[in-house]
């Protein structure tokens, strides 16, 4: 079947287009300086994004996967140590944690949200630890948990509250996987990022606020802790070429950060263009009468939703995925396989159904196209492409 719409999962042209003039010139400033790893680009972007987090600092790193690895080494993680985490998330969330030689306790998820379960991190604390002079002793591993680590997936903030209440109440630190969710918010209004130790967030181009290349920040409100970060970053040389401490490469280039910045002023603009693009998606699918097919994705009351994805629960959802990719209309499935079941990470031992919520997700969810530039008729001929699947 031929058409003339068709609707790319996401295409970064349009954005790139209104800003194209902006910025190549602050590109021509960087390449005349000829100062191109960290300095006063990378800097000025700290305290810009560090001010739209609500946080005291911000620490430019190479890639979300590498703020949550600097992360995690800076709390001193490592071998012998646990992390409590989502299994339902992109791999970068349990990868680092099993880099820094931690091991990665997956509990199971919100089926609504999407986000870590608090239910399901206090069931499993009282199912396999101990907690004993302030610490949480895995009794089968022998293994300390020390780090709380939820994801904000899609882009809405995890519930945070209880989160916090836990590990607080056990004595771990929390680092949080914001990689989706820069300026969402809680119903307390607090950003996301803001709530742990370190907030670690990506530039990966598809993220709401998307660099030319890789690029990502750690966030906090420690000041020790920001200059450990701030060094470990840099190999732990401090002074330069004396190391008290073992860090990595772990830079953000000056040309990342010029384009960020320019970015960055249209982030809040971005954002309000996904939310309303979402609006006419739930308005749309309700009136399509397809409810007992699509679930819509639910932005919980007082929460900013930034919709890095709109993710829908479908029956179906191969055939449908098929049905759509045919009528030239992207989506994609963020994540066909939970961490827990992934192959690397046999060796911990879970069955499919030990994140029974998790193993669901992954079978039924699809992500439709969101960014902003989108078109109503585009994003009506989703939602009828989407109808006429079920009713064919
Ligand atoms: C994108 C992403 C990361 C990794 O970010 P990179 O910049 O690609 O390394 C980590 N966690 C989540 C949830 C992500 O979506």
């Amino acid at each position: 079947m031929k058409t003339a719409i068709t609707v790319p999962l996401l295409d970064l042209k349009g954005q790139y287009n209104a800003l194209r003039e902006e910025i190549k010139k602050v590109i021509d400033e960087v390449c005349d300086s000829q100062y191109f790893i960290l300095g006063p680009h990378v800097q000025k972007l700290e305290e810009q994004i560090a001010a739209y987090c609500g946080t005291g600092y911000g620490i430019g790193v190479s890639s979300g996967t590498d703020a949550l690895l600097l992360a995690l080494m800076a709390l001193d993680i490592g071998s012998g140590d646990e992390v409590i985490t989502s299994p339902y998330t992109f791999f970068a969330t349990g990868g680092a944690v099993a880099r820094c030689g931690a091991r990665p306790v997956y509990c199971d998820i919100d089926p609504t949200t999407y986000n870590l379960s608090p239910v399901a991190v206090e069931a499993t604390i009282a199912k396999q630890y101990e907690f004993t002079k302030g610490r949480l002793i895995n009794k089968k591993t022998g293994g300390i948990a020390k780090v709380l680590l939820p994801v904000h997936l899609y882009g809405q903030v995890a519930d945070m509250d209880p989160l916090m209440g836990i590990a607080a109440k056990y004595n771990l630190n929390v680092i949080e996987d914001a990689a989706q969710a820069i300026g969402s918010s809680y119903n307390d209004g607090r950003r996301a990022g803001s709530f742990g130790d370190v907030g670690c967030f990506s530039f990966f181009p598809s993220k709401n606020l998307g660099a030319f290349g890789d690029g990502g920040m750690c966030v906090c409100n420690d000041e020790v802790l920001a200059e450990r970060l701030r060094i470990m970053r840099v190999h732990g040389g401090e002074p330069k070429y004396f190391h008290s401490v073992i860090g990595g490469n772990f830079r953000l280039d000056a040309l990342q950060a010029a384009v960020l910045q320019i970015k960055l002023k249209h982030l809040d603009d971005w954002t309000a263009a996904r939310q309303k693009n979402a609006a006419f998606y739930n308005i749309a699918f309700a009136n399509a009468g397809l409810a007992d097919k699509v679930s819509t994705p639910v932005a919980l009351q007082g929460y900013r939703h930034i919709y890095n994805q709109y993710v829908i629960r479908v029956q179906q959802r191969d055939e449908l995925r098929t049905y759509l990719t045919e009528r030239n209309i992207g989506t994609e499935i963020y994540y066909p396989v939970p961490l827990h079941m992934q192959q690397c990470f046999s060796y911990l031992g879970y069955a499919p159904d030990d994140c029974p919520e998790s193993r669901l997700a992954g079978e039924q969810t699809l992500a439709l196209p969101i960014y902003p530039e989108l078109t109503e008729q585009q994003l009506a001929y989703v939602v009828e492409t989407v109808g006429k699947f079920y009713k064919s």
